[in-house]
């Protein structure tokens, strides 16, 4: 007899994490597949919005016992080094996906939740009560409810056939940790030709230096080294930093073959949660809170299932639907703002725009963040007399 659980979660990032975290406070049975291990580094600019502190609070969370540093304001710079500033409303914190993943790991394991480390999920198939899932352990597993926190880019979207796989992938995301001083509050986006470059501190006065480019132009250069001394030196700031600062890694971290096309939230009736369901563009800087948002809004659209208020399909349906509203016009925002940077007339244009209208930026800002979701404390009646729309909604 395979072993079973009411939910299976495929990947322990931080999305899958916080959502067996949240399953296990629930009293709902829940296994995580993780293909790799903790702690580890990750291509991440790791500037957390402020939205999920009361959430991850909830869990059981502090990044400050960590050494989280608090980040409030916002620099943009072009890269003949003119800047622009803005004060962040409701801030967010600094923190490295090392520290950050791994907390949320050994939080799981003290609650004993099933995590099961370096086992990669392989396939899995769908009968009327039930998925049945298997493993790179050679095992088989039964959950009711399948879900799906496996990132920007796994072999399950391989298995799936998923529409977006082959389509918009030129992407290449480069991370660093440095020694090289700035101010903890500032998180700062530095632009260069074919690209941007995000900076900001986090734990231990370490500074994150990640950057978006495409694929092509490392082609074109031959090597991260070329590339970084060709494009990204062009701006004064980014010069700085890697002639001045000092690299805390042998090699920069780094991903590519990642889409920003359109995903579907609910797949094959699993609900794909963070990346998996939509990417939003790292400029945003609110990937990690829309993943973590994301745990949330499944988690207690489950608590109603098992608890037999909402069935199956409404599950399903709500999910789509609460993933639409919170997260799609921040997708599209994100989308269309990275379009204006890259290119050096298009995003020369952009940065001088926002130096004659300063007002534009915070607008932006508001745009690709949510609000602390949470404030309401636990989720429950609030959430379904104004999220669920009660019975008749689900018969339209
Ligand atoms: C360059 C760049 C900079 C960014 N900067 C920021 C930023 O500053 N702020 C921000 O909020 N967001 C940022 N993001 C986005 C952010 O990193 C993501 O949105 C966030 O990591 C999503 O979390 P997740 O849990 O969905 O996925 P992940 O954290 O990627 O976790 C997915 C997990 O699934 C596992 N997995 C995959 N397939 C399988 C399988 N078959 N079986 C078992 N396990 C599997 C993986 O090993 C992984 O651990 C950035 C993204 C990029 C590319």
């Amino acid at each position: 007899m395979p072993d079973q659980f009411q939910v299976g979660i495929i990947g322990g990032g931080l999305a899958g994490l916080c959502a067996a975290l949240h399953l296990n406070k629930l009293g709902i049975s829940c296994i995580v597949w993780e293909k790799g291990e903790y702690p580890r580094h990750k291509v991440c600019g790791e500037y957390v919005s402020n939205e999920t502190l009361h959430y991850l609070s909830y869990l059981g969370y502090d990044p400050f016992k960590d050494g989280a540093v608090n980040i409030d304001e916002f620099e943009i710079s072009h890269w003949n080094g003119n800047t622009t500033h803005a004060k962040l409303d409701q801030g967010a914190f600094g923190l490295s996906r090392y520290v950050f993943d791994h907390a949320l790991y050994q939080l799981a394991i003290k609650n004993n939740i099933t995590v099961h480390l370096q086992e990669n999920v392989t396939g899995f198939s769908k009968t009327e009560e039930h998925y049945e899932i298997k493993t790179s352990t050679n095992q088989t597993y039964q959950v009711q409810i399948l879900l799906s926190a496996h990132g920007k880019k796994s072999n399950i979207d391989r298995i799936m056939d998923r529409e977006f796989f082959q389509k918009d992938n030129d992407y290449l995301g480069v991370k660093y940790h440095f020694k090289y001083p700035i101010p903890s509050n500032l998180v700062a986006l530095h632009n260069f030709e074919t690209g941007y470059c995000g900076v900001s501190m986090v734990e231990n006065e370490i500074t994150n230096v990640c950057y978006l480019t495409s694929k092509s132009s490392l082609k074109k250069y031959g090597s991260i080294e070329e590339l970084e001394s060709h494009l990204l030196w062009t701006n004064p700031f980014l010069k700085d930093i890697f002639t001045n600062g000092e690299k805390l890694f042998d090699e920069p971290k780094t991903i590519s073959d990642f889409s920003f096309k359109p995903k579907k939230p609910v797949e094959d009736g699993i609900l794909m949660l963070g990346d998996a369901a939509g990417l939003i563009t790292p400029l945003c800087g609110n990937g990690m809170a829309m993943a973590i948002h994301a745990a949330f809004i499944a988690s207690t659209l489950l608590e109603a299932y098992f608890n037999k208020k909402i069935s199956a399909e409404e599950l399903r349906h709500k999910y789509a639907e609460e993933w639409k509203n919170n997260f799609q016009s921040r997708l599209d925002v994100g989308y269309n703002v990275q379009k204006l940077f890259g290119k050096k007339s298009i995003s020369s244009v952009a940065l001088k725009s926002l130096q004659v209208a300063p007002f534009v930026l915070p607008a932006i800002i508001k745009k690709t963040h949510g609000k602390d979701f949470f404030t309401k404390g636990l989720p429950g009646k609030d959430f379904f007399t104004k999220g669920l729309p009660g019975k008749d909604f689900f018969k339209q």
